[in-house]
């Protein structure tokens, strides 16, 4: 959307594919996490600027090599992003129904029971787990995947007094409490979660400096049970077996099983040596690294190279 938009903005000709019915990639995942509802205004900016500038968008449309070998455009752009890597073939039961990706929960594809282990405690494991205790707002079930692609559907924010309640800001404009903090309230998380690391040592420290106490805040009062340094043996329809760092093995009983074990860049649409293409060829974004992602480094891919063409 990035690169399409600064193309556009240069005059020149641009069409935007994209495989799913919705424009937006994977900020369609980051738009539920509870804190990170800009993201739906980040996609409104955009398919309002790419409507705006004449940019021709075809949803529901996969590119193959073909169908651009055939088009004769001038420049690709492949910005094709990341999939989230599974453990098929990797981890025992890792095919079982109750085992899903994060885009498979987070784009309300699949349901969680009540009991979920999260695999990997990156920055989306934490945004995973936040999501799957939040106990505000109205959860995926509820509004369902065709009501998140609803262009004028809004989150319902945290009412103030519960976000106060939540982090013991008080109302007090007396000064009756120091700094105007009281302790929080206790919170009772809607979700038993379990939010798991190979490594040992802290989860969420390699999280944002500004932004990562909040995170691991957030999870500390919801519940949520963070094990780290463990191996995981195989999942069952009991749960998931892991081996703790004493060598022990042990059955987490979970309903639900989330896999956040990192992210693969898509570059099949990039020629192979040897090819010839007519049209030349840039590589962005999540396709062109997937590790430490972050929009910010996505966008501004996505404009460099439409101000280099
Ligand atoms: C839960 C979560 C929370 C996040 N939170 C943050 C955050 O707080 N801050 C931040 O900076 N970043 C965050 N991110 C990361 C951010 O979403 C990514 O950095 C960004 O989406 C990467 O953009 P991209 O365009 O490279 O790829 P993607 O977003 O992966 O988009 C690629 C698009 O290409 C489409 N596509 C793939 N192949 C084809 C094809 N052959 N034909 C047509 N279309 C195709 C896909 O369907 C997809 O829509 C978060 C991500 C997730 C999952």
């Amino acid at each position: 959307m990035s690169a399409a938009h600064v193309a556009a903005l240069r005059g020149h000709d641009v069409t935007l594919f994209e495989a799913k019915d919705v424009l937006g990639g994977q900020f369609n995942y980051a738009k539920v996490i509870p804190g990170k509802e800009e993201f739906f205004e980040t996609i409104r900016y955009y398919i309002n600027e790419l409507e705006h500038l004449g940019v021709e968008i075809k949803l529901n449309t996969k590119v193959d090599k073909d169908m651009l070998e055939k088009a004769k455009f001038h420049h690709v752009i492949v910005a094709t992003g990341v999939v989230p890597r599974s453990l098929e073939g990797k981890l025992e039961g890792a095919e079982l129904p109750q085992v899903m990706s994060y885009a498979e929960l987070l784009s309300g594809e699949k349901a969680v029971g009540n009991t979920v282990a999260v695999i990997g405690a990156g920055g989306i494991g934490f945004d995973v787990s936040e999501y799957l205790t939040a106990n505000h707002g109205k959860s995926l079930d509820e509004i369902g995947p065709e009501g998140l692609k609803d262009p004028s559907y809004r989150p319902e924010p945290q009412s103030i007094s519960e976000w106060r309640e939540e982090w013991g800001v008080t109302n007090d404009t007396d000064y009756q409490s120091d700094g105007g903090l009281v302790r929080p309230a206790a919170i009772k998380p809607i979700r038993q979660v379990y939010l798991m690391q190979r490594s040992k040592g802290r989860l969420g420290s390699g999280l944002n400096k500004t932004s990562g106490w909040v995170h691991r805040a957030h999870i500390k009062s919801h519940g949520v049970i963070q094990v780290a340094g463990v191996q995981y043996d195989k999942i069952t329809n009991e749960g998931i077996w892991v081996t703790n760092p004493q060598g022990q093995s042990q059955l987490l009983r979970v309903d639900s099983v989330v896999v956040c074990a990192g992210q693969e860049s898509v570059v099949e649409l990039m020629p192979n040596v040897g090819d010839a293409p007519d049209a030349q060829y840039h590589l962005i974004g999540g396709a062109k690294l997937a590790a430490e992602l972050d929009a910010k480094r996505a966008i501004r891919d996505g404009a460099e190279v439409a101000a280099q063409i």
